[in-house]
């Protein structure tokens, strides 16, 4: 931390007062004696301000986030994902089908990949609302509001466990509320989200830098957060102004098919803005797991728009 220059002088200008004060009364001191009795003023108030931390701008700022709870290094539930769950059926079998023989090559296969005997039963695992049953492969057709008749495969799956804290405080836990949404990732890098009730067609991703997060988003996550999400926050972003509908935090909990941005145990937090029929989704994932920060934008559709 570096001294401030105006308390530097402040303290020199207070020795100089009142060395002056006692060694040189006189017209002459009183005079000198009122000006450097203006520095150390001037230099006091700094050094008193800055002890409040509310001096420097750049405090200043640091200061006015710690009003909102820094939640986001709070720990992570150490529940298993999905993945995990899967892996340690497949460990127990010692990666065998039960019914061929054939080694399990993938951790997070579900059928056998050579007698398509089931290897692990899904049901008994938590599952999401909608699209649990999904395979790799199949075919989709979703109504794209613009576009029209879209006809696609589905590449990969994504299951994303909700997480929730029960406090907005560091030390409270994120835990998995009990809800899974599915993520599907289709052909020319589509993709089919759910969330809640909501269902959104992605038609186009580019990935984000922590500093591209950090400057367009975070100050009006902050800030929507804050409210309870409760306040209309707009933000304006690549031309458009959007508003933010919701934000939130997840943990990918199963993954399948290969092309996804993250893979199981990745925990990240989500802004959904809207701006008219457009929808604006960044995924955010906490450094050093394997999820790619990433911005999607496309359109909210209805679930009878998608036909799998
Ligand atoms: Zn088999």
């Amino acid at each position: 931390m570096q001294m401030d220059e105006d308390i530097k002088i402040g303290i020199l200008a207070l020795i100089i007062l009142i060395f002056w004060l006692i060694a040189a009364p006189g017209v002459a001191s009183l005079l000198y004696g009122l000006i450097s009795g203006y520095f150390a003023y001037t230099g006091l108030n700094a050094l008193t301000t800055s002890s409040t931390q509310a001096y420097l701008p750049g405090r200043r700022v640091q200061r006015r986030e710690e009003s909102i709870p820094q939640t986001s290094s709070a720990p992570i539930t150490t529940e298993l994902t999905i993945a995990e769950r899967i892996r340690r059926v497949h460990i127990e079998k010692n990666f065998k089908c039960s019914n061929c023989g054939a080694t399990i090559e993938n951790a997070t296969d579900r059928k056998c990949r050579h007698c398509d005997s089931v290897l692990v039963d899904m049901t008994a695992l938590p599952q999401p609302e909608f699209w649990a049953d999904v395979e790799i492969g199949q075919s989709v057709r979703v109504k794209h509001p613009k576009r029209g008749q879209i006809e696609s495969q589905v590449v990969y799956r994504l299951y994303y466990g909700e997480l929730w804290q029960e406090k907005m405080k560091k030390d409270v836990p994120w835990t998995l509320t009990g809800n899974y949404y599915t993520g599907l990732g289709l052909e020319n890098s589509m993709y089919l989200l759910n969330w809640q009730s909501r269902f959104y067609l992605l038609v186009s991703q580019s990935p984000l830098t922590d500093m591209d997060i950090n400057r367009d988003f975070a100050k009006y996550a902050r800030e929507f957060a804050a409210s309870n999400q409760t306040k209309t926050v707009i933000f304006t972003y690549h031309g458009n102004n959007w508003k933010m509908a919701d934000i939130g935090r997840f943990r990918i909990e199963y993954s399948e098919g290969n092309g996804a941005l993250a893979q199981p145990g990745a925990v990240g937090r989500f802004i959904h803005a809207k701006a008219d029929d457009q929808i604006l989704i960044v995924e955010d994932f906490q450094s050093g797991g394997s999820g790619r920060d990433t911005r999607w934008t496309g359109h909210e559709i209805t679930k009878k728009d998608i036909n799998l």
